[in-house]
């Protein structure tokens, strides 16, 4: 079971969870708790690395001291609901934490130099200092349990520091060698989410939002009966209710429709989720911490299909890049290159055309990293014949829709293009896989809000749960 950021903001959020974890594990239930940093100290610590480097070293210090204050209340009221437990070795936990972080931020500071490995070290704290309270209230409310990292539970990664690859061979020994003996003594052990350690031993971080990635990858590898990941919202909607307020649950999802959405912009789950379950076919349920009754959404090999569209969803804040010139006609590996090149320097391309007569390409990428893009393809094809221009066309959104039941039903492009033509919406880009999944349009970003509506309408998705 996971918890995100928002489900352990605080002491309140602290134990409304662990109780949802209580009514689940009695005697014939299992469960590991896998718990995010608190709402907002994953972006406050990269902040915090940042002007470590910057050499602001005060204004570092102080925020630590409201960060550590912050656990600290937590830690107080969880243990004010129950007298009987000492308080004492959590808070002492807490703050040798505390102590390490502040350590590695005056490195940073005193260096002015902020490695990769050091970033995650330090991000690292804010699941380090959130599981420790989620066990403590888990005892509080009756149950047996202790709080392990990610390293410690027998996540073992690469070292991409920052976005660290599971080494799913050896972990699918050392998680159940870390966590069975705890889990047949009834314990229940809280694991941070995001945080695992390479084979040295040395702390590595799995990429933003990657507690997600976590739970499924101990459910893979203690071969689960599911992977519950609660939320504050009831499961995967058919488009985002602060976009569509008509927008309903989807009750279930094939694992490469979740894939689609989550590249897709809906933040659903971190992409790389359902690799670790897939393979061994084992259900993720996304369920709301707030309506436990819902039975969410269910992810699972053969999601039943509710009519060819699943949802619909959109990524703003986009700049198209289109890159030409008539020399470019038949000279294939100018696309190798510039794709290459984009490549090697880490930014993603989120929607690819090129007309059949390969005189231009285009890509669409996020605003700044299309800045970027075009300063290192100008440098590249400087004084080239083969690239003539390289043209930005800013403030476009992708809407795409999502579903299994696409592949081989016809005319589900021609309803969407329909209804978006009715709305007098210009469509800049057209994509759709071979694999059918996700058929996605690019649009300027002022009409994103009414393309979304208007395609979720003429796709009937408010009925379809
Ligand atoms: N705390 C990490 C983040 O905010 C991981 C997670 O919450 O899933 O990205
Ligand atoms: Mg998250």
């Amino acid at each position: 079971m996971k918890f995100g950021g928002v489900l352990v903001q605080d002491a309140a959020a602290i134990m409304h969870s662990a109780q949802l974890v209580v009514q689940t594990a009695h005697k014939n239930t299992r469960a590991v708790v896998v718990v995010s940093a608190m709402a907002d100290v994953t972006d406050g610590l990269l902040d915090l690395a940042e002007q470590a480097r910057q050499g602001h070293g005060d204004e570092v210090a102080q925020a630590v001291d409201l960060l550590e204050r912050r656990h600290e209340d937590a830690i107080q009221t969880v243990f004010s609901s129950s007298p009987a437990m000492a308080v004492q070795p959590v808070v002492d936990e807490e703050h040798a934490l505390f102590v390490s972080l502040r350590q590695a931020l005056a490195g940073v500071a005193m260096l002015h130099e902020l490695t990769p490995r050091s970033r995650d070290l330090i991000v690292s704290f804010g699941e380090r200092c959130s599981a420790p309270i989620m066990s403590a209230a888990l005892r509080a409310a009756g149950l047996t349990s202790r709080s392990l990292t990610g390293g410690e539970a027998g996540i073992v990664t690469d070292d991409t520091f920052g976005s660290a690859v599971p080494l799913l061979d050896i972990a699918r020994k050392t998680i159940p060698r870390a966590l069975t003996p705890l889990l047949d003594r009834g314990l229940t052990p809280v694991v941070t989410g995001f945080v695992g350690a390479n084979e040295e031993g040395v702390i590595t971080t799995l990429g933003r939002g990657g507690s997600d990635y976590t739970a499924t990858i101990l459910g893979a590898c203690l071969l689960a009966d599911e992977v519950w990941i609660w939320k504050e919202v009831d499961g995967v909607m058919t488009a985002d209710p602060k976009l569509v307020p008509d927008a309903v649950r989807v009750q279930a999802l094939s694992y490469r429709e979740v894939m689609e959405l989550a590249w897709f912009g809906a933040k659903v789950l971190h992409p790389m989720t359902v690799a670790p379950v897939q393979e061994a076919g084992i259900p993720i349920r996304i369920r709301s911490a707030f309506l436990p009754a819902s039975p969410g959404t269910i992810v699972c090999a053969d999601a039943p299909e509710a009519g060819p569209v699943k949802a619909v969803t959109s990524i703003r804040k986009l700049t198209a890049l289109t890159i030409g010139g008539a020399a470019m006609i038949g000279t294939s590996d100018v696309v190798s290159r510039v794709f290459s090149l984009l490549a090697a320097a880490q930014l993603p391309v989120l929607m690819i055309s090129q007309s059949s007569s390969m005189a231009n390409v285009s890509l669409v990428m996020t605003q700044t990293d299309a800045e970027r893009a075009t300063r290192l393809l100008r440098k590249e094809f400087a004084g080239s014949m083969v690239i003539r221009d390289i043209t930005a066309t800013p403030h476009v959104a992708i809407v795409a829709i999502v579903g299994d039941g696409m592949r081989g039903t016809p005319g589900v492009a021609a309803r969407l293009f329909t209804c978006l033509a009715s709305e007098n919406i210009n469509l800049l880009m057209i994509a759709q896989g071979s694999s059918e999944v996700n058929i996605s349009v690019l649009i300027t970003e002022k009409e994103a809000q009414r393309a979304v509506r208007t395609v979720h309408a003429a796709f009937g998705l408010a009925g379809a749960t």
